[in-house]
């Protein structure tokens, strides 16, 4: 998609371009609290009814009262799949590829094992230095525990990803959004220059899965995690899920084998016998409260067309940088997102000396966004809870932050847990 094509200026009108929009009906299935403008489901997704209504009816009908019995009668054993079907079309991957469990670290150990195992020539991993830590301490995980595997990083200014891909790299572990700056890398591309070399790729998909068009069958994918609490709003905590090319099912190794990823799980049997398919990646009991919630907060995505998120979520974003651009232009803010839409997620993070204070003010006032080390100021915009009036809004609240310096408050330099 050409910046053309995105088609918005900070000039437009919010209110006509809200009546103009195909997913505005969405917002109506989301808890948004009065006074809030959300912008960072990038980090912890709002409920949904559906989601609540799921996970009320887990607790108060099939654990209360089915008891054990649930774990037939409501599928309760069956939900890493059946609900990983459910994330399939969301990532463009065949049913059967995906199953949900536990969270994108432990997957990301079980990946890069498995990765590890099927190119067993090889012993190099290939990451960023950018990468969202818990990414970097798993591959060092994964080293400390096979230690004649190495761990390569690009890093920024220095070496790019690509050029430390050769004759030794067994897999290359990427983000397809950087979830600092919100640069979004070529799937398809990188997928083939890897495979090319000989090595291959997981992508990790946290800030991409139900933010934009994900393709991993059509980009020749091998492996990928995903996050359903940031995007697919499930919950705190929600499980993670996993996909796996079918050509690679036949040669799953993974370390975790637990009775969950065991072919007969009942028959308690002594020694390990791997499950077909996707199950071979699971390890123990999942969390099945949280799995209802998930499964709930799917139901929202069975009719939704992704290119038409796709395209409002380029169209929040650069109406928030060309509004900022324009009414904030006083203020020192340097944005780190790249402009060219085809290389955008769906944040917008701005660099700023007093971020944290500044986002303090900014949540105090309603305006929800995240702060990341050292001094971004980061705004996730989500296509179906969110509209352009709530743009201009959050545009006009951190215009009013920086003229004022309200952020030198002092209560807003306390500096929380989370942040
Ligand atoms: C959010 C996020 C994670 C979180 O991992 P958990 O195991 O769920 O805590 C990992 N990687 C990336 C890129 C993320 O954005």
């Amino acid at each position: 998609m050409s910046a053309n094509s995105v088609n918005i200026h900070a000039s437009m009108n919010p209110s006509e371009l809200d009546a103009a929009d195909a997913l505005g009906a969405y917002r109506r299935q989301f808890v948004i609290p009065e006074g809030v403008i959300y912008l960072d489901g990038n980090s912890l997704g709002p409920a949904s009814y559906a989601a609540l209504a799921a996970l009320e009816t887990a607790a108060k009908e099939e654990w209360a009262q089915g008891m054990i019995r649930s774990w037939n009668s409501a599928g309760w054993f069956n939900l890493p799949v059946s609900v990983g079907d459910k994330i399939a079309p969301i990532v463009g991957a065949e049913m059967g590829q995906v199953v949900a469990c536990d969270t994108i670290t432990v997957n990301l150990y079980k990946l890069l094992h498995a990765a590890l195992a099927l190119n067993p020539g090889r012993r190099k991993i290939v990451a960023e230095a950018s990468s969202f830590p818990t990414d970097l301490y798993v591959a060092q995980g994964v080293t400390a525990t096979l230690p004649d595997v190495t761990l390569a990083l690009a890093e920024d200014g220095k070496a790019e990803l690509t050029s430390l891909i050769d004759a030794e790299t067994a897999v290359v572990l990427v983000n397809h959004v950087d979830y600092r700056t919100g640069a979004l890398r070529n799937m398809q591309a990188l997928t083939q220059q890897a495979q090319a070399a000989g090595a291959l790729v997981i992508w990790d998909l946290s800030h991409s899965a139900g933010a934009l068009d994900v393709a991993l069958d059509a980009c020749g994918v091998d492996f990928a995690v995903g996050c359903t609490y940031k995007y697919l709003n499930a919950g705190p905590g929600a499980p993670a899920f996993v996909y796996a090319a079918k050509r690679h099912h036949a040669h799953i190794k993974q370390p975790l084998t637990g009775w969950w990823g065991h072919a007969r799980p009942f028959a308690f049997e002594t020694g390990y016998d791997r499950a077909d398919g996707v199950r071979a990646f699971l390890t123990g009991t999942q969390p099945v409260l949280s799995f209802r919630a998930l499964s709930g907060a799917l139901d929202i995505w069975e009719d939704v067309d992704l290119s038409q998120v796709r395209r409002k979520s380029l169209q929040l974003t650069q109406y928030f940088i060309e509004r900022v651009k324009t009414e904030c232009a006083a203020h020192d803010l340097v944005c780190i997102t790249p402009e060219a839409p085809e290389q955008r997620g769906s944040q917008v993070s701005f660099q700023f000396e007093h971020a944290y204070e500044a986002i303090q003010a900014l949540i105090d006032r309603g305006v929800i966004g995240d702060f990341r080390a050292p001094n971004v100021m980061r705004f996730g915009f989500t296509p179906l809870y969110l509209g352009f009036t709530d743009v201009a809004h959050a545009v006009a609240v951190l215009k009013e932050v920086l003229d004022t310096q309200a952020w030198k408050d002092p209560k807003y330099s306390i500096r929380t847990t989370v942040t």
